[in-house]
């Protein structure tokens, strides 16, 4: 009775205020149990730190920040706030890159997922523990359908342990949603002969929760499909404090709408990675082009050879990745991304004769999975590569282990910290074009994005995938085509001058808006219902809504999104 009584009393506060429209800052630590409220944060710096993000372009403050030590912990959490009459909003903060407050949550709760990783669950699946059981219980790796862990990994790390399927036989890993790609990379490498995830992100110091939110895209992805395509099976607890392990079979609509949904139906506690053995060396190639139709001729020729992965009969068949970027010509073609050319490499590039002054480099790599000859591996490549109509002789090859490929957007990223500027705003556009429609397109580039500018703002990214890899029971949402390109304007500002970066943005939209290009935002931000309904498309969104009513039926989690809180 002195519960109902005080939920009623807070309830009739909480009414009356928003009634007379006083913006609510509850007092967490007093409404949560001595547990739950000992492990918020309400100091200066903690709500810093979750009220800004990559983009810092948007900051929200919110009420305070949550340390969970174990996947309970947010069970607890979540479960309490459902069971309010007025619920606190909830969002769960991987690293915080995204660009525009979408983990934030202003007068909320931000739960700092990396706390996770100090759990040490002491899961023995050999001994007999009922792991479904122990998982919901103590917020441990689960691995409940009897497969057999081969691996107690000594990487250190008990929220990533490598896996062999005891029937079927194919490897994978159980990794923490807190985990960063680039501990997963090594973890994994660590194991047996040396394993590795199939697709990747070009920054590898991004939470699996974080990047399975939106899709997970990189050169990997023409032919393995994004991170969400190489998912297994995910631990989630729902918006009403549920944890769930969901996959294909089981819970798969939970499954469906977690990947690529932004965040709304659940907080991915575990994901089950697809694993295959780890390549030992990779060629590293760029070319350069100075025509964007046979650029983009050439893109689309590899990513169809190649697309096909399952039909692939040797592993050793074909390119594993394939990018393309625009740069100006006189601009240093290296930058924070990767740092690839010599300065002999940018002398030649800026002797060429180049009119508009814009190039394009395709960019790939191929994996080696045996310790081959230098001759041996040349003549693969130059099979693969075979007809492209590059400019002659304007071929840029380099080999390196799998980390220093993966992982090479680090050195840029640590040299940028190091000027203090990798922390200033970041206004990036991201998008997905029709491939039918990328000659209209085109006109974006001499005449928005690289209208009067000898640099631009940062690295433009521009590549095609094949939609065949993505799966559209999922919440991703890509064009409705076989080919659809992607456009990465990874812009870096000023403090005072993010604005005019924004307006380009702004004017890329509208042209495509105007002349009926139907290109779909990755890392979306909008900020009307409309707008998310053009968005999802009818019929998706109507499955999206339902999917948030089934799972999150309160709207308590990631309202930084602004999908249904606006
Ligand atoms: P956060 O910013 O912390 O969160 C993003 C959203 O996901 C929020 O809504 C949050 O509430 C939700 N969320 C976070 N964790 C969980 C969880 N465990 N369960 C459920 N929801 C969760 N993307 C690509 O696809 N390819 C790239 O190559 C790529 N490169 C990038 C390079 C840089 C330098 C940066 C800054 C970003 C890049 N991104 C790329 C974008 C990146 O994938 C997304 O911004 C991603 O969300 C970042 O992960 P995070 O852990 O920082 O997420």
């Amino acid at each position: 009775l002195p519960i109902l009584s005080s939920f009623f009393i807070v309830y009739i506060i909480s009414r009356l205020m928003s009634i007379l429209g006083i913006k609510q800052r509850p007092s967490l630590p007093n409404l949560l149990c001595p547990y739950l409220s000992s492990k918020l944060s309400l100091d200066k710096p903690s709500l810093a730190m979750a009220s800004t993000d990559f983009g810092n372009l948007v900051h929200k403050i919110p009420a305070a920040v949550f340390h969970p030590s174990s996947v309970q912990d947010i069970v607890s959490l979540l479960k309490y706030t459902y069971s309010h009459p007025l619920p606190f909003k909830i969002a769960a903060r991987g690293r915080g890159h995204s660009c525009r407050g979408q983990a934030m949550v202003e007068c909320g709760v931000v739960i700092n997922m990396p706390s996770l990783s100090s759990t040490k669950p002491k899961l023995n699946i050999n001994n007999g523990i009922d792991c479904d059981y122990y998982c919901k219980n103590n917020g441990g790796l689960n691995d409940n359908n009897g497969n057999v862990n081969v691996n107690v990994n000594g990487n250190g790390n008990d929220r990533i342990r490598v896996s062999q399927d005891p029937t079927l036989g194919f490897y994978y890993a159980d990794v923490g949603g807190e985990q960063l790609w680039i501990d997963v990379l090594h973890a994994t490498l660590g194991h047996g002969g040396g394993f590795a995830p199939v697709s990747w992100t070009d920054y590898l110091y991004l939470s699996v929760g974080g990047t399975l939110s939106n899709a997970g895209i990189s050169g990997q992805s023409f032919r393995y499909g994004p991170q969400i395509s190489n998912v297994y099976e995910l631990d989630v607890v729902t918006g009403k404090g549920e944890l769930f392990t969901c996959s294909k079979k089981k819970n798969s609509e939970l499954f469906d709408a977690v990947l690529g949904g932004l965040g709304q139906f659940g907080i991915i506690t575990r994901a089950r990675i697809k694993l295959e053995a780890a390549p030992k060396r990779v060629k590293w190639v760029r070319m350069l082009y100075d025509d964007f139709a046979t650029f983009t001729r050439d893109q689309e020729h590899l990513i169809s050879l190649h697309g096909n992965y399952q039909e692939l009969i040797n592993i050793n068949d074909g390119l594993n990745y394939v990018e393309g970027t625009i740069i100006m010509q006189q601009a240093d073609p290296n930058n924070w991304r990767s740092s690839f050319f010599t300065s002999n490499d940018q002398a030649r590039i800026t002797s060429l004769d180049v009119p508009s002054g814009i190039l394009y480099f395709l960019e790939v790599a191929k994996f080696y999975y045996d310790h081959y000859d230098d001759a041996y591996m040349d003549k693969e490549l130059e099979k693969e590569l075979k007809g492209l109509n590059y400019i002659p002789e304007y071929i840029f090859t380099k080999e390196v282990s799998l980390v220093e490929f993966l992982n090479r957007v680090r050195k840029g990223e640590l040299e940028l910290h190091s000027k203090g500027l990798w922390e200033v705003p970041h206004p990036w556009l991201n998008i997905f074009i029709p491939k039918s429609q990328i000659q209209e397109f085109y006109h974006v580039i001499p005449n928005i994005i690289a209208k009067d500018n000898t640099d631009l703002a940062g690295p433009v990214l521009f590549y095609p995938l094949n939609r065949n890899k993505w799966d559209d029971k999922m919440s991703a949402v890509t064009p409705d085509e076989d080919v659809f390109y992607t456009l990465g304007l990874l812009h870096s500002s000023g403090f005072d001058d993010w604005e005019k970066l924004e307006r380009k943005n702004e004017e890329i939209l509208k042209y495509c808006d105007k002349n009926g290009i139907k290109i779909k935002q990755y890392l979306p931000h909008y900020t009307t219902k409309e707008d998310w309904v053009t968005h999802f498309g009818s019929k998706k969104w109507s499955i999206f809504q339902q999917r948030k009513t089934l799972f999150d039926p309160k709207m308590i989690l990631s309202p930084g999104q602004n999908i249904f809180n606006n």
